[in-house]
């Protein structure tokens, strides 16, 4: 598509009509049910409010800053996009990053705003430094592209969970500063508190949250595609606490407290409540199995037509793009404009 904007456009104030909401899930392995339970189901049950629009996003090129395969990422980017869509999430708020090359010029634009100190200070760069792998310059800046992801939108509001709270701080000094020496150019985002949603621990080693990339064998992670019977040996496999008690209790009985609030959150019920109805483990992985594999039945239904309907996906992807690329080049030309290069 090409762009063609207005002069007014170029010299226009950044949108922020709407409150807008933007969401990210990086394609660096399946989703699994620590993103459906603590992030994508919160967000499909929170009240739709009138003035807020929500864009979510699937972030490829943050998958770019660790070791991956190109034709698994690319087959990720498609599975994420469906399994999304599969959860319920709305086709017209979602698109690929990748498709929206305004990303990556606003990054850049960006990186001549941020000063290199201060990206190198950022926890999760430092800890990730520190360790035996080597990192790639990207995983230093990542946090730089995390900020044009949010200011390209005009988004007046990211919920951000704890981890992200540093980068989503970082974003808003550099729009500050942005608009303190080139004039006002973005909306200044604040971070709001996510719906609040269970968060799960992986099933294997409850003291670490499921993560896509967290985990270097996937035992303890149910991903939402996984078919009944994996799910059952997944749970009969989980790690107990060895004492024999169901109890809701996540500073002293991690590992069976997790199961309880998984099957919690499944049933829509108290961790607490849930943990009374049983007497022995053999009985809350029963319930904890047919629970997961309940929720994820319709979840893996409606995959299986959108998967086969390539059109279709593709259809999304390209009207996603499209959608967003509108408002993203706005965006990019106010900045290129105040910066010097227009
Ligand atoms: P990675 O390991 O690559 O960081 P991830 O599994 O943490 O992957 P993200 O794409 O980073 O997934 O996060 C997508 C959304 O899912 C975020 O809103 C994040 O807070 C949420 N999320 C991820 N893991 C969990 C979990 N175990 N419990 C609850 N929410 C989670
Ligand atoms: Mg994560």
């Amino acid at each position: 598509m090409t762009l063609t904007l207005s002069p007014h456009a170029t010299t226009s104030e950044p949108e922020a009509v709407v409150r807008r909401r933007l969401s990210g899930f990086k394609p660096t392995g399946r989703l699994h049910l620590g993103n459906y339970l603590g992030a994508i189901r919160p967000m499909l049950d929170a009240t739709p409010e009138a003035d807020v629009e929500s864009v979510i996003m699937v972030a490829d090129m943050h998958a770019l800053t660790v070791e991956h395969d190109p034709q698994r990422l690319r087959s990720l980017t498609a599975e994420t996009l469906a399994t999304l869509l599969a959860c319920g999430i709305d086709e017209t708020s979602i698109y690929v990053q990748s498709d929206v090359p305004e990303h990556a010029e606003l990054h850049y634009l960006l990186e001549c705003a941020t000063g290199y100190g201060e990206a190198a200070r950022m926890v999760q760069f430092r800890q990730r430094a520190a360790g035996p792998d080597p990192v790639r310059l990207s995983l230093l800046t990542y946090p730089v592209l995390m900020a044009a992801d949010i200011l390209l939108h005009d988004a007046s509001e990211v919920p951000v969970g704890d981890d992200q709270r540093q980068h989503l701080e970082l974003a808003r000094d550099v729009a500050n500063r942005f608009n303190t020496r080139y004039g006002r150019t973005f909306t200044v985002p604040r971070a709001v508190h996510p719906p609040v949603g269970a968060r799960i621990m992986d099933l294997a080693d409850p003291t670490g949250k499921m993560g896509k990339s967290s985990s270097l064998t996937g035992s303890g992670l149910i991903y939402l595609l996984d078919k009944p019977d994996l799910v059952r040996r997944k749970v009969a496999r989980a790690v107990t606490d060895g004492h024999g008690e169901v109890v809701y209790d996540r500073e002293r009985r991690p590992a069976i407290s997790n199961l309880v609030e998984i099957l919690a959150a499944c049933e829509r019920d108290d961790p607490v409540a849930t943990a009374a109805r049983f007497s022995s483990y053999v009985h809350l992985k029963e319930a904890l199995t047919e629970a997961v594999v309940d929720t994820l039945a319709p979840i893996q239904r409606r995959y299986a037509e959108l998967i086969n309907d390539g059109g279709y996906l593709d259809v999304v992807r390209r009207r996603g793009a499209e959608r967003v690329r509108d408002r993203a080049g706005r965006t990019v030309a106010r900045a290129k404009q105040a910066i010097g290069l227009h």
